[in-house]
């Protein structure tokens, strides 16, 4: 008997587990520098104009988003996005 009731709780908390909603993840959106399209975070070109959206930051060489104003690496400022 104890045990089909501990079996009961494991089930009742495999169940709990399945239900639990799945963390919704919000990207970083950006505009496009050329069309003003909604672009994402990490999209390489824009699907509405295919402009190139990445670059490589003059002040560290890492490659970030072009909409971006500062390079969240180093904070250099980030002439395209500025204007
Ligand atoms: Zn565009
Ligand atoms: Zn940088």
């Amino acid at each position: 008997m104890i045990f089909i009731i501990s079996l009961s709780i494991i089930f009742y908390f495999i169940c709990m587990e399945i239900d639990k909603p799945t963390p919704t993840e919000n990207p970083l959106m950006g505009e496009c520098p050329d069309c003003s399209e909604k672009v994402e975070s990490g999209w390489l070109v824009c699907p509405q104009c295919r402009v190139v959206l990445r670059e490589t930051c003059q002040g560290c060489g890492k490659v970030h988003d072009r909409w971006v104003k500062y390079c969240p690496w180093c904070r250099y400022l980030n002439a395209t996005a500025s204007t």
